[in-house]
């Protein structure tokens, strides 16, 4: 006899408007809330990883939250494919309610605890949360997943109604979780992490917050989006990674207020769409070049230029900038995504893939869909990429984006005293600044593009024939 139901939290961590706790709740049974430190994927991380403290902060506010309404979180560490079917058994629940995950991994470790326990004779039950659409929600006449974003921009568009959109009232309900407590949630240290590393705030309270600062700014998000220096983007992504704020209340938000900025804004949460439902269909695209004629690119892979890529010593400013932004603070605006991956990818001529496993090791808002997409797109390697010989020049790029110089002074310093134009390129400066040194105060240019742009078109052409 079954006294209970399970709701696991994953990459939803919060109350409101969350599809599987809504069904648990919804189930007829108290319902026990669950969230397990994955050891499988702890034990990969570095001991400064930032993540790890955000999401600690956001389970602590879940804690708080529960506690004010007499119930409690369970947080538990170990193998979740272990730990999920024994703690059922052990409170001998009917069903572990979740919320679905669709990248390759996740996948294989929730069949894993499907299958254990339904030896148990329990359920697994799976729901859409974290997307509008998924799997095979949207596809071409011919029943086939999209691989082009316009098209697929198009007929998610078209399928969007308020059904889609519409958020579960789950505070309505929260009578029905157990009343009860659990032990202390672990601390970092015990965990095996670094406290104090991360400046983004965890928990909804903050993810609000941050959304009701950018709703005063979406009406010119369209052409703010781009600039580094201006804070023109949501710096939601985080916060949307590990479910903290709900995606259907910001595409709600969007398609209520209308206007050039909130459509642009919501182009940008297609785009999130569009990726986790290729992750879906083509979880081969983990691995390598979505398009089958880049799988053999003969990458010269250099491993000190990888290393000065990484730490933000090229020498060219708005890369090394933009390296250092993110070594900072976990995060990098998504034009510099754009620049350093293609720099990395066609001026240093170093596989799309040690640019995507640095960038997943270090963005605070990593997520596996959106970031091999946005490597396989600056790559040219990807299904609808950028094509092989569009190649960003990293000086024109800092020039039009970062026009007086503003974001790369703030994270090269070195550079502060150059005016606004040879800040760009200071190997180019007739008049440098006093006593500045090329080569002793900042690193000459590793490489000279031009020449760097020649190789690559070779490369990725000899390949295309
Ligand atoms: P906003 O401009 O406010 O956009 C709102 C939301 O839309 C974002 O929070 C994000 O969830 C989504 N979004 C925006 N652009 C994209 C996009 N191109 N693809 C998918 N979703 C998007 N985004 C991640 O969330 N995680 C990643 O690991 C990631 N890696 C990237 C790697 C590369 C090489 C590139 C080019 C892009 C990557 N992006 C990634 C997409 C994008 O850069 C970030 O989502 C964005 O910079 C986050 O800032 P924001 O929340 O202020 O975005």
């Amino acid at each position: 006899m079954s006294n209970t139901n399970i709701f696991w939290f994953r990459r939803d961590l919060r109350l409101d408007d969350n599809a599987a706790l809504y069904h648990a709740l919804k189930a007829g049974k108290p319902v026990r809330c669950l969230f397990v430190f994955d050891r499988e994927i702890l034990d990969e991380l570095a001991a400064d990883d930032r993540r790890i403290d955000f999401i600690w902060q956001s389970i602590a506010e879940l804690r708080q939250e529960l506690s004010r309404i007499g119930s409690d979180l369970h947080v538990a560490q170990g193998r979740a494919s272990d730990v999920v079917p024994a703690l059922a058994q052990q409170w001998q629940a009917d069903s572990v309610f979740a919320n679905r995950d669709y990248e390759p991994a996740a996948r294989v470790r929730d069949q894993h605890v499907a299958e254990q326990l339904a030896q148990q004779g329990r359920q697994l039950q799976l729901f859409k949360d974290q997307v509008i659409f998924e799997t095979d929600e949207i596809l071409t006449t011919t029943r086939r997943p999209y691989t082009v974003f316009t098209p697929y921009k198009n007929a998610w568009l078209k399928k969007l109604d308020g059904f889609y959109m519409q958020a579960y009232p789950t505070h309505q309900y929260l009578q029905h979780l157990d009343r009860w407590s659990s032990s202390p949630t672990p601390s970092l240290e015990e965990l095996g992490f670094k406290a104090g590393l991360v400046s983004l705030k965890g928990g909804s309270h903050a993810a609000q917050q941050l959304f009701a600062d950018f709703c005063q700014r979406i009406t010119h998000y369209k052409i703010w989006r781009d600039y580094p220096a201006t804070k023109g983007v949501s710096y939601l992504s985080t916060h949307l990674r590990f479910g903290t704020i709900s995606l259907r209340k910001l595409v709600q938000f969007a398609c209520l207020q209308g206007g050039e900025g909130a459509d642009c804004w919501l182009g940008e949460l297609i785009w999130r769409d569009f990726y986790q439902q290729l992750i879906w269909h083509f979880p081969i695209a983990a691995g390598q070049s979505f398009k089958e004629e880049y799988r053999q690119l003969a990458f010269e892979n250099r491993e000190e230029w990888l290393i000065a890529w990484q730490e933000g010593r090229t020498g060219y400013p708005i890369v090394d900038a933009a390296m250092r932004q993110l070594n900072q603070s976990g995060y990098m605006h998504n034009r510099l995504r754009m620049i350093t991956a293609s720099f990395l990818v066609k001026d240093l001529l170093i596989d799309w893939r040690k640019g995507e496993a640095y960038f997943a090791a270090k963005l605070l808002d990593f997520d596996l869909a959106a970031n091999n997409g946005g490597w396989q797109w600056a790559a040219s390697t990807g299904c609808d990429a950028q094509p092989y010989f569009r190649i960003f020049n990293p000086v024109t790029q800092s020039a039009k984006f970062d026009p007086d110089g503003k974001f790369i002074r703030r994270y090269v310093p070195e550079l502060a005293q150059f005016n606004d134009k040879d800040i760009h390129a200071p190997w180019l400066a007739k008049n440098p600044p006093m006593g500045f040194q090329l080569g002793r105060d900042y690193p000459k240019p590793l490489v000279d593009h031009a020449e760097q742009r020649q190789k690559a078109l070779m490369l990725f052409g000899k390949n295309k024939e």
